[in-house]
């Protein structure tokens, strides 16, 4: 079958013909019916040697969906032919974080090689994917494939970055979504969809910022040197209950800091390597916490799922065969995604 796989570090993924992987134990085999690509992927290809615990060659692709082509002999469901979203933090399995669906969290995640599905393990961007355990598919009925994936990475790690901050964001409330790529434009559609806040959105591209509008986002502005006195202005000089960061970089934190109310929520979630400065007494406003949510949990994965069938979710998704993963990774790198690409294999 054909794999887009990470050979080595320092390397661009490349279109592999590998054996079809057969299911042993509790296995599951997954027929791909599409493959999210993530801005993580970017961050692995380009990481250095002995930067991540994985060990290439392996497949790409966290966010996955398909359907169940056959069970390991161990294995008792789900049902072959059932149409199913990967959980993709795979955890040792055995730890108490694992055993209450939070392998995110999981206890042994230092001593693992990998963080999940695609990650150190063979993931999604294939014709098919083994998935060690049931526990890690949620079934998603007709929901298309392209909107599924994504949910099981952009979508549920947004869910949960809302979920880590959601108490601040009560009635009168304002959120800050800075980075609307595919995990922040899924960020704005859940923030209206589960909080009464009031959305800003902000981003480097226009475009970007016409997508958070579609979204569901209040206003949107251009990351600029006026950035925070437009932020504050929206807000009557308040400031804003929380931020969610999909960057990550020095600048984008300043902003967080520059913008958030006392009291306020920063949930860092992108990987652009910043740094800010802790300090008491310092800049930072009292009160202010700040979280490092790392994608999320199985029950979570199925509340978005619920969501997205409810119809209060709609992944915007640019559809490439297997093939031309090359250009769909070129694309993500230039910023010329709008929402998410998505692979789908032939
Ligand atoms: P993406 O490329 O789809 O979107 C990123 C968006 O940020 C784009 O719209 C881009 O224009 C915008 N942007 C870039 N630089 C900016 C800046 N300086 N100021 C404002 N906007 C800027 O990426 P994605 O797949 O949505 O991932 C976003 C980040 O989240 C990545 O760093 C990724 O590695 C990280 N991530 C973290 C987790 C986690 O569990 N914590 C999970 C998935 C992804
Ligand atoms: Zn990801
Ligand atoms: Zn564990």
């Amino acid at each position: 079958m054909k794999a887009v796989r990470l050979t080595a570090w320092g390397r661009e993924p490349a279109l592999c013909e590998v054996e079809r992987p057969v299911p042993h134990g509790a296995d599951v085999l997954v027929r791909v019916e599409a493959a999210g690509l993530c801005h993580s992927d970017v961050h692995v290809i380009d990481s250095s040697p002995g930067a991540l615990p994985y060990r290439p060659p392996f497949t790409l692709g966290h966010e996955v969906a398909g359907h169940v082509a056959a069970l390991g002999p161990h294995a008792e469901s789900p049902a072959v032919g059932e149409r199913v979203v990967l959980y993709g933090p795979w955890g040792c399995g055995s730890c108490a974080r694992c055993a209450a669906g939070r392998d995110n969290y999981c206890d042994r995640r230092e001593d693992l090689g990998w963080h999940g599905v695609g990650l150190g393990r063979d993931g999604g961007m294939a014709e098919y994917v083994l998935v060690p355990a049931g526990r890690h598919l949620v079934p998603i009925g007709d929901l298309p494939a392209d909107q599924a994936a994504p949910l099981s990475d952009a979508g549920l790690t947004s869910h949960h970055a809302v979920a880590g901050v959601r108490h601040a964001l009560g009635d009168d409330s304002t959120a800050a979504v800075i980075g609307v790529g595919g995990l922040g434009h899924l960020a704005v559609q859940i923030l209206r969809a589960t909080t009464p806040s009031r959305v800003l959105a902000v981003d480097i591209r226009e475009e970007a910022l016409a997508l958070a509008r579609r979204s569901g986002a209040h206003a949107g502005t251009l990351m600029r040197a006026d950035t925070a006195r437009v932020l504050r202005t929206r807000t009557g000089g308040v400031g804003v209950d929380a931020v969610l960061d999909f960057v990550g970089n020095s600048a984008t934190l300043e902003l967080a800091a520059d913008i958030l109310r006392p009291g306020g929520e920063l949930a860092l979630v992108g990987s652009g390597g910043g740094q800010m400065t802790v300090r008491k007494p310092g800049f930072l406003p009292p009160g202010f916490r700040l979280s490092l949510p790392f994608w999320g949990t199985r029950p979570e994965l199925a509340e978005v799922i619920a969501l997205a069938r409810s119809g209060a979710l709609h992944v915007e998704a640019e559809r490439f065969p297997l093939s031309a993963a090359p250009e769909a990774f070129d694309r993500l790198r230039r910023g010329r995604v709008s929402g998410r690409a998505v692979l789908i294999p032939g």
